[in-house]
């Protein structure tokens, strides 16, 4: 169970939070004001905006936990071009990537707010830094990396110099979690450089700004910064208006999507996003040629496509975009009715942040995930062949995936639960009110005790391990209920000890029992190139690394699962509950297909992610 003491640690009690009104009798209150009106041109704050604006003009250090595109920007550049403030002067923004940071500072620039940007790691920012140092007239907002600001010593000096003459009016610190050890990845090494700030600069106020709420992130961001009395503006993350649907991933899942777009938003925006850059490709093909106006968007294409794909998307001219990962960093669509996932995502943070693009405008909005284990581990591949990440970051990004997985194959717990509860937020399953799959399931749950079963699958992976001889996911099933008797006989599996010991129960609670087995680590899979040219790598089962214990230590394998058909209760949603049926045990015991025994995985790009 997720802890969540050292979030309500970190967290003020309510009493602390400053009132709306408190925020309002404020002497900048009406600075600010004016400043959303007529510099930003809008018309009222968001949750939390005017406490962060306000602690910070008063001179207090404030970490802001909001959802992606809640809002941080305006948190801190708002008080940076107001003048009445505690402490007036630049404000400082720590941001990792120069494409937001230039993103930033255009549309800044576009609201005549003098902003400029530091980011490269040579001399080249000279003439800025010159500037810095001698114009009258200073920039409200100088984004600059965390590696420019700490390990330049003329950056340095430039900041003693504003320090001096009291022109440095704070630190922001966006995408805060970057601090965090863990989170930290080769872009943003810099991040951990910020802890001098608070001693060199003593007295200069701290914004730091996140969308990863987790414990561990807010731990090291209170330590890393030497904050004491900040005050700490979290909200909620839960997105009542989504709705999450995890579906297996069958045959056609395109013809799939095709009813469901078509049965519950016609002509409406959405995005689907893929692993691979040429499946991008083709589902955006095969649905163009089912009748849904869909384009394709990957890191790989001219910048030129991508800005006019992206346009179209934005003034709605194209609705539909099938896209990898790399669509979506700082897109802004108010009304995105579904975001699908056509394979499982890299993490649950990815998860969130994907889906989080939904319904911004807070109609309901449709979360749709195609969970196949196949697709699990193609990512995992991908991090294993991954030359770019150290062995720790490896498996950090591994555990994130094994924890995904395990969350897509949970079919009884309230989805939002599980997904608060990663990000520490406890979450009550009776609020969610059907608005999950798990949730809308009317399945009564039962436990089956697979001891037997789960030992017999095992024994029988180990056996074929002891002759040397390997096999395929599919494959394993067959064998292990003795089905496809030919093709088992042809392959010489019917000579095992275990065959066919698992006939009692069906294949899809056989398929199941593997796919918990693996999600236990119990058994585990490895990726081989094919022998034949051109062909897909093939998926082999093998012990996991938890094997020994099950086997030695007589280990128990319960599984819960939902005893009748799951049946999600909207009827806005038929289309997604008769897809998601599918899932549940079947009483019929279907003749196995051979052709479609090996799940071939596809070929795909590593650097799509
Ligand atoms: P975040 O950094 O939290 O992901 P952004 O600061 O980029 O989010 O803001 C997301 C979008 O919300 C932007 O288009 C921004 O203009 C808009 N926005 C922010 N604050 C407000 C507000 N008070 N009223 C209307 N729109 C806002
Ligand atoms: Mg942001
Ligand atoms: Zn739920």
């Amino acid at each position: 169970a997720p802890s969540f003491s050292a979030v309500a640690a970190l967290r003020p009690s309510p009493a602390e939070a400053p009132s709306e009104a408190s925020l309002k009798a404020s002497p900048h209150y009406p600075e600010v004001v004016e400043k959303l009106r007529n510099v930003f041109r809008l018309k009222t704050f968001r949750k939390n905006q005017l406490a962060a604006i306000i602690s910070t003009l008063n001179g207090r250090d404030a970490i802001v936990l909001m959802p992606t595109g809640g809002g941080k920007s305006l948190c801190y550049q708002l008080p940076a071009v107001c003048r009445g403030g505690k402490t007036s002067g630049v404000t400082i923004v720590v941001s990792p990537l120069r494409a937001l940071m230039a993103d930033q500072v255009e549309a800044l620039r576009a609201n005549r707010i003098d902003a400029m940007m530091l980011a490269s790691l040579d001399s080249q920012d000279g003439d800025s830094m010159h500037e810095l140092r001698t114009a009258a007239n200073k920039p409200s907002l100088l984004y600059i990396t965390p590696e420019k600001l700490c390990n330049s010593e003329f950056m340095k000096g430039t900041l003693k110099g504003l320090y001096s003459r009291h022109q440095l009016a704070r630190f922001v610190i966006d995408e805060a979690h970057l601090i965090n050890s863990w989170g930290r990845d080769f872009r943003s090494e810099g991040y951990a450089a910020l802890h001098g700030l608070r001693t060199e600069y003593p007295g200069v106020p701290f914004v730091a700004l996140t969308a990863t709420a987790t414990s561990e992130a807010l731990q090291d961001i209170v330590t890393t910064l030497g904050l004491s009395d900040y005050v700490l503006l979290s909200q909620s993350f839960n997105r009542p208006n989504l709705r999450y649907t995890i579906i297996p991933k069958k045959r056609d899942v395109e013809s799939n999507i095709v009813d469901f777009i078509q049965g519950n938003y016609p002509d409406q925006t959405g995005i689907i996003y893929c692993i691979a850059r040429a499946k991008t490709e083709e589902v955006a093909m095969k649905l163009r040629m089912q009748g849904i106006n869909a384009r394709h968007f990957h890191a790989a294409m001219a910048s030129d496509d991508k800005r006019r794909i992206q346009q179209q998307w934005q003034s709605g001219e194209c609705k539909i975009i099938v896209a990898t990962v790399a669509f979506g960093m700082g897109v802004d669509k108010a009304n995105v009715r579904f975001v699908i996932h056509y394979d499982v995502p890299s993490s649950i943070d990815a998860y969130c942040q994907e889906t989080g693009r939904a319904g911004r405008d807070g109609e309901v909005a449709e979360c749709i995930l195609y969970y196949s284990y196949c697709d699990t581990q193609r990512r995992m591949s991908q991090i294993n062949k991954d030359k770019d990440i150290d062995e720790e970051q490896k498996n950090r990004k591994r555990q994130a995936l094994y924890t995904v997985n395990a969350f897509c194959l949970n079919e009884i717990d309230c989805r939002r639960m599980l997904i608060l509860n990663h990000f520490t937020e406890a979450f009550d399953p009776a609020s969610c009110k059907g608005t999950c799959d798990n949730c809308a399931s009317t399945g009564e749950v039962t436990e089956l005790d697979l001891t037997g079963s789960a030992t017999i699958f095992v024994e029988m992976i180990q056996e074929l391990q002891n002759m040397c001889m390997k096999i395929t996911g599919p494959l394993s099933v067959h064998a292990f209920r003795g089905t496809s008797a030919s093709d088992m006989a042809r392959r010489g599996f019917d000579a095992m000890k275990n065959y066919g010991k698992g006939s009692d129960i069906s294949a899809d609670l056989a398929k199941r029992l593997l796919d918990h087995l693996i999600a236990r680590q119990i058994l585990s899979t490895e990726l081989e190139e094919a022998q034949v040219p051109n062909r897909a790598p093939i998926s082999y089962v093998y012990l996991g690394s938890k094997a020994d214990a099950f086997l030695s230590e007589r280990q128990s394998f319960l599984l819960k699962v939902r005893s009748t058909k799951k049946g999600v209760g909207a009827p806005k949603f038929k289309k997604v509950a008769a897809l998601a049926s599918t899932s549940t045990i079947s009483v019929r015991r279907r003749r196995p297909r051979v052709e479609a025994a090996d799940d071939p995985v596809e070929p795909f790009s590593p650097r799509d992610t």
